[in-house]
């Protein structure tokens, strides 16, 4: 890979970029950040990070271009993000290239991130002429009663490492559609994918005479709080990590801001004694080695029936032991690095844990050392026999670890299926109508996700995404997400002589 030609082909070759405005860069004015690949664990390039200071500039552009952005009509903004598709379509290679060296998520998968930024704009312009209301019948004579959606302001925005450019484009293309500016925190593991998606858009905002304000972006961990803590600021998107979830929905609400919580899974697959194998093999071992287990969906545990035990196993450990682990820039290779030496530390500690409690190791995992894993964060995919109820298969350890266990009854599956704090992506293998309909019912999965014959692993844009209990409770993305983005306003109109109150209430004066 020709890193130098990709950071030139994305502009961010240089230092001092620690904060936008979408149209202008801005220097942080914080300290240095430095972004190591996990790759090859080089140095990529280094950006600095915004202080205090340089957040408030970059809210005062944001708040000023929010009342002009929001008479702007929902098709012309729309318009505006019919070109970033656009211009992500030029830039789809270089994009795909550097989320994958920056992240360590395979080639494939870095493309198909940035594919996802191009179907949400184009789902976003289809949108911006259906942000519909609805009229209802008013129980007052000569009134009529509806209800429409307005803009919101300033949403923040705070993603995690491991979408480092899709969870950002899921929430600013429905914002802006919606009247919506944004303010664009990335995770500070990820800071050059986030530099470089303000520049590709920077042309088309621009050309169109876009507000300075609209979309803007501050890097460093500084404004993690200032965003939280912030009243201009109504909506909080964050997607991260449970532990700092809480935090972020407790802060805001204490100053009755919204938020939208995209927060960790514990996704389990039940495999019934109906079901295909050939399907629960691609599905289990995609799920639970893609993106070397960093997905809020990867699988995390294989719930299985007695019968087919032996068998589910035997045939996951013939596939691990045909597993290529290496650079995630060639194609031939299955699995990629964890993010850093501190993710590898915390999957070594829950093998630790797991053995602990029970586990019995079925394919023995480690650190990988030599030629070609340099960085020190490739890690051997495992597969661990467990209980349910052990502590640590209670938790989202964000690595490769695949804990399986036994189910005798359907009702016993979905139980443990249900039995975590978390409740984000959930799958069922079966060719039995019935136990696929018993997981779909109001008795069955709890999880914001349930899938039939399909892996926990990914999503469609076209859907609304997210999940219940310690997920966060948050939707975004497709389907009616955007209602989160905009606040109803119920509008009653007299158009008659008399002045009658509602529910008969007679008040003569
Ligand atoms: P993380 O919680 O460590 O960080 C997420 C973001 O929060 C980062 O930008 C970080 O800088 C920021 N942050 C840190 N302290 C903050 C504070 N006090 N206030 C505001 N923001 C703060 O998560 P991560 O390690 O980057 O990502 C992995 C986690 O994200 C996993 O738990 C994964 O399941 C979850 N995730 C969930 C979804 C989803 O849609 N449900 C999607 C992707 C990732």
């Amino acid at each position: 890979m020709n890193t130098k030609k990709i950071l030139s082909d994305l502009g961010i070759e240089k230092l001092n970029s620690g904060a936008s405005t979408g149209v202008k860069w801005m220097k942080g004015g914080g300290q240095q950040l430095d972004s190591y690949s996990p790759v090859d664990g080089k140095l990529i390039a280094s950006t600095d990070q915004a202080t205090e200071k340089t957040y408030q500039k970059v809210m005062e552009k944001a708040a000023a271009a929010f009342n002009e952005w929001r008479t702007w009509p929902a098709p012309k903004r729309g318009e505006v993000v019919r070109q970033i598709g656009e211009e992500l379509r030029r830039k789809k290679d270089a994009l795909g290239a550097l989320v994958s060296y920056e992240m360590g998520k395979s080639l494939q998968e870095g493309l198909g991130e940035v594919q996802e930024m191009i179907d949400i704009c184009d789902f976003a312009v289809g949108l911006s002429r259906q942000l519909y209301g609805l009229t209802m019948h008013s129980e007052r004579p000569q009134h009529r009663m509806y209800e429409q959606w307005h803009p919101m302001g300033i949403v923040g925005i705070i993603s995690a490492f491991n979408f480092p450019v899709a969870v950002w484009s899921w929430n600013a293309a429905i914002a802006w559609v919606c009247g919506d500016v944004c303010i664009w925190k990335p995770s500070s593991k990820t800071p050059l994918c986030a530099i470089a998606c303000q520049n590709i858009i920077a042309s088309v905002l621009k050309k169109n005479n876009v507000p300075e304000g609209v979309s803007c972006l501050v890097i460093g961990n500084a404004s993690g709080d200032l965003i939280n803590n912030d009243p201009r600021i109504p909506l909080v998107s964050f997607t991260g990590s449970t532990r700092i979830g809480r935090h972020v929905s407790q802060t805001v609400a204490g100053r009755f801001g919204n938020t939208i919580l995209e927060l960790g899974g514990n996704n389990a697959i039940i495999v019934s004694e109906h079901s295909d194998l050939n399907m629960v093999l691609m599905g289990t071992v995609f799920g639970a080695v893609g993106t070397a287990g960093q997905r809020c969906t990867s699988t995390r545990r294989l719930i299985v029936h007695e019968s087919v035990y032996d068998k589910t196993v035997t045939v996951l450990k013939k596939a691990y032991g045909q597993l290529k682990i290496g650079n995630p820039l060639n194609a031939a290779n299955h699995v990629g690095p964890l993010i850093d030496v501190k993710a590898t530390e915390d999957y070594l500690n829950a093998i630790e844990r797991a053995k602990q409690e029970g586990g019995k190791i079925l394919v023995a995992g480690g650190v990988l050392k030599g030629a070609g894993y340099e960085s020190g964060c490739y890690v051997k995919p495992c597969i661990i026999e467990a209980e349910n109820h052990y502590e640590i298969v209670q938790e989202e350890t964000f690595a490769p670890i695949l804990y399986v266990m036994k189910y005798k009854t359907i009702e016993e599956a979905i139980d443990m299926q249900n039995g975590v704090p978390q409740g984000l992506s959930s799958s069922i293998f079966t060719n039995n109508l019935r136990e696929a309909e018993l997981f779909l019912s109001a008795s069955g999965s709890d999880c914001g996700i349930a899938n039939v014959n399909i892996g926990t692993s990914g999503a469609e844009i076209g859907g609304a995404f997210g999940g219940e209990k310690e997920t966060g409770g948050g939707r975004e993305s497709g389907s009616d997400a955007w209602k989160a983005y905009m606040r109803r306003q119920t509008n009653t109109i007299n158009y008659g002589t008399k002045l009658p109150l509602a529910q008969g209430i007679k008040f003569d004066v």
